[in-house]
């Protein structure tokens, strides 16, 4: 198949090259063979409970390992799988492998761990994802009380009220609900007020250097206590060294993830990766 595809791949980086539409429709194609040839995998970052020291949940992360081009980040693939639909096919995928390993991961004799899955705003306006969400809970028979989607600001602005809805109907399935990159989008605290969420995910680009970053320390501080007067559960994204760790636990972050703990990791090394943690405690 490497060789099936060789000349598009030839087509996508060839140097110079001018048109932009080509590269998309290049890549568009080069996903749903990725999608049909098993090339997305699933890694997964530990999530950390400050209080008690220890991992309780992961984030499942999307990976995309071409044959030929190497590792390609869901940063440059999941918006042209949004503007081709496709991300309502690897958006099922995701939640179906991320569930089956949570199940997995419970057989092998782990602690229940929370399972966050990342949302795209076209899978979640999509009509067909209530009911695919029910469908799998119903077919895993999965604790819905584990599973938690991550969700943008934009994604419950848009159509504030239609997704107040949806929102409220996943959180009586039991789901858990988080704003991912919280601080980053245009959120109007009115409707924070309105959402039906569980948990806010502080972008990374407000922990990063928060001790030498007067600013960014004042809003981590102001949206933990905005949090905790809403009672919402507050996560600090992208923690990466003890400084960082230290500065948010200071303002009773409640959790953490970040390189300082362990980048998103296969489905062994994450096992490997408790043992080896829980020892401490
Ligand atoms: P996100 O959901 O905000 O995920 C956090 C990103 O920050 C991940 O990048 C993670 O690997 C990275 N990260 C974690 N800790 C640190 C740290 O300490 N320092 C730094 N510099 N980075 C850290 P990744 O895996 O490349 O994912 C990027 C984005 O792609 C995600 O941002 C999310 O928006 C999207 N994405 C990933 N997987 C999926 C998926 O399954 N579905 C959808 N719709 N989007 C996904
Ligand atoms: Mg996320
Ligand atoms: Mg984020
Ligand atoms: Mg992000």
């Amino acid at each position: 198949e490497v060789k099936q595809r060789g000349r598009d791949s030839f087509q996508m980086f060839m140097p110079g090259m001018e048109n932009k539409t080509k590269e998309r429709v290049s890549l568009e194609a080069q996903l749903r063979l990725a999608m049909a040839q098993g090339e997305l995998s699933l890694c997964y970052q530990p999530q950390i409970d400050l209080q008690r020291g220890r991992m309780i949940g992961v984030e499942a992360l999307l990976r995309w390992q071409h044959p030929a081009l190497g590792y390609i980040s869901p940063v440059t693939f999941i918006p042209i799988a949004e503007e081709t639909g496709l991300i309502i096919q690897i958006g099922e995928w995701v939640l179906r492998e991320a569930i089956q390993q949570h199940i997995h991961w419970i057989e092998q004799g782990l602690p229940s761990l929370r399972m966050a899955i990342n949302i795209s705003a076209v899978q979640f306006q999509h009509d067909g994802f209530l009911p695919l969400i029910k469908q799998i809970i119903e077919e895993s028979h999965v604790d819905p009380t584990y599973l938690e989607l991550e969700l943008t600001e934009s994604v419950v602005m848009i159509h504030a009220e239609r997704a107040i809805e949806k929102l409220t109907a996943l959180r009586v399935l039991g789901l858990k609900l988080a704003i991912d990159d919280f601080g980053t989008g245009y959120s109007s605290l009115n409707y924070l007020r309105k959402f039906p969420i569980d948990r806010i995910k502080i972008d990374q680009s407000f922990v990063r250097g928060i001790k030498n970053t007067p600013a960014n320390e004042a809003i981590v501080k102001a949206i933990i206590a905005l949090g905790e007067s809403l009672g919402l559960e507050t996560l600090a994204e992208g923690v990466e060294n003890i400084e960082e760790l230290e500065c948010i636990s200071s303002h009773h972050c409640m959790e953490a993830q970040g390189y300082h703990f362990a980048k998103a990791l296969k489905a062994d090394d994450l096992v490997a990766w408790f043992h080896a943690n829980s020892d401490r405690h």
